[in-house]
């Protein structure tokens, strides 16, 4: 007898998600499945809009990746991502911040704190401020740091009933009486960065969520990969069959296979029969080209994030931060009324990240511009995900009648996979737990578990 016939699996997109998910599949033991990936970058998007720098070292100039965006971890929240990277062997190491805070007013930046990551030093006083009116402001600051931290151990969300739909963030931090003026200049600007959104999409979160990051991060190490990501996706992508360059513009589920209609930069469409295949793409496109999600997909909110890479050192606030160890980073936030500006400063170099830019950043200093689309996440989208991955598979009537029943993950042959595809923040853990369920249901051994 010969070898069974391989099942042939597109999988679209090649941010981590669709990375794992292709790495997965195409290293099954025993070979079952052919896979090929679509990608509409000319390269793999994990770290297209990373940047190599010049890095002096023992005398040599040697290029070192950064990565843009950030694409840090924490202890606690990541260990499927951890288990992947020690998989990899990607090295990784644990990175300490020094967090500042600014107020953008009409016509200056008034920085009123500096914090380090973990308390791991004594924190800078900003510039111009008045010592005892700083040491007022820092006793408030870590009073309601304490008072947050409790209510995320001892006060939960209310969960999603059949009368009401779970608790905003927002919501939540009225019941736990969170006092404005802690909300807007200190928990928005640290969240809604970690989230790259605006305060108000952030206060529309579902609570779970940040509570469950909250909890699980709570004085965790930060950590970087070693020179950046790419070497993430080098290792991922070895061996992979990836097109580039071409865009999905269709996904038709047929009675033998499944349907996948792409074009190429020269705008020709082809049409491609596979067995299966998984969609490792934010749900905006999902739902532009798999017609029967398009409406529950229209319902997951998401943003369009700018990053500007560039050495324009006007834009940091003054800190008198005095000798700087080497190892250190610093993140400033700085917020208007309705969002927050991350700007990513790496000591080493004059190497600056700004995410969600408000302050004008001198056009002569820009190396690199991008755009990224961040899937958010709401009360409603939280269902919308959690139905479609649900374990169970039958109607809540108890039949399994499929006609009825809601569309759910590999239905029609068809899988998602992404950042998005589980029930908490939209960050790189989600993405490796989506690949894996890919993988499991397929019945593909995950080699780090
Ligand atoms: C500014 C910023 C900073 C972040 N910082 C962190 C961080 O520090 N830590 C962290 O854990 N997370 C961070 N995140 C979140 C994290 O990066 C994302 O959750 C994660 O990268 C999502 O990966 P993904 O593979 O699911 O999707 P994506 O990376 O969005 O990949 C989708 C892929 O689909 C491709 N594609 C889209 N449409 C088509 C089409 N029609 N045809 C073919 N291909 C298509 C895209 O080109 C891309 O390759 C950050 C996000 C942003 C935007």
């Amino acid at each position: 007898m010969g070898q069974p016939r391989q099942k042939t699996v597109a999988v679209v997109g090649t941010g981590l998600t669709g990375l794992v998910t292709a790495h997965l599949l195409h290293q099954d033991v025993q070979q079952r499945y052919a896979v090929k990936v679509l990608e509409r970058k000319e390269e793999c998007s994990l770290s297209a809009e990373s940047i190599a720098l010049p890095v002096s070292k023992d005398g040599a100039t040697k290029s070192e990746w950064a990565d843009v965006p950030m694409r840090a971890f924490a202890g606690g929240f990541y260990r499927n991502l951890v288990r992947l990277y020690d998989y990899l062997g990607v090295q990784y190491h644990s990175q300490q911040f020094v967090f500042s805070f600014s107020r953008l007013t009409s016509t200056a930046s008034v920085p009123y704190m500096a914090h380090a990551s973990n308390f791991h030093a004594l924190p800078p006083v900003p510039h111009n401020v008045d010592f005892f009116a700083w040491l007022l402001e820092a006793l408030y600051a870590i009073f309601f740091n304490i008072w947050f931290t409790l209510c995320v151990y001892y006060l939960s969300p209310v969960e999603h009933s059949s009368t009401r739909p779970a608790e905003r963030f927002g919501d939540y931090l009225q019941r736990g009486f969170l006092p404005q003026y802690y909300v807007s200049h200190y928990l928005l600007p640290l969240m809604s960065s970690v989230c790259t959104c605006s305060h108000q999409e952030l206060l529309d979160f579902p609570a779970s969520d940040v509570l469950q990051y909250k909890r699980r991060t709570h004085g965790q190490p930060h950590y970087v990969v070693d020179s950046g990501v790419r070497t993430v996706q080098d290792r991922l992508s070895r061996g992979l069959d990836i097109s580039f360059g071409v865009s999905l513009s269709r996904v038709l589920p047929k009675s033998d296979g499944v349907e996948v209609h792409y074009t190429n930069a020269a705008g020709i469409t082809s049409v491609e029969s596979f067995d299966l295949v998984v969609l490792a793409i934010s749900p905006d496109v999902v739902a532009a080209v798999f017609e029967p999600l398009k409406d529950k997909m229209e319902r997951i909110p998401t943003t369009v994030v700018d990053t500007v890479a560039h050495n324009d050192t006007k834009t940091l606030p003054i800190l008198s931060s005095g000798e700087r160890p080497e190892q250190r980073q610093s993140i400033h936030f700085r917020s208007s009324k309705d969002g927050t500006e991350a700007i990513h400063e790496q000591s080493l170099s004059s190497f600056i990240v700004t995410t969600n830019p408000l302050t004008p950043i001198d056009s002569s200093s820009v190396l690199k511009s991008a755009t990224f689309t961040r899937v958010l996440r709401s009360p409603e989208s939280r269902r919308i995900v959690n139905d479609i991955f649900a374990e169970d598979s039958a109607n809540q009537d108890g039949t399994d009648e499929k006609s009825t029943r809601l569309w759910r993950n590999g239905d029609d042959g068809i899988y998602l996979a992404g950042g998005w595809c589980w029930d908490g923040m939209v960050l790189l853990e989600g993405c490796v737990v989506s690949a894996m369920r890919v993988a499991s249901d397929l019945d593909v051994a995950i080699p780090w578990m």
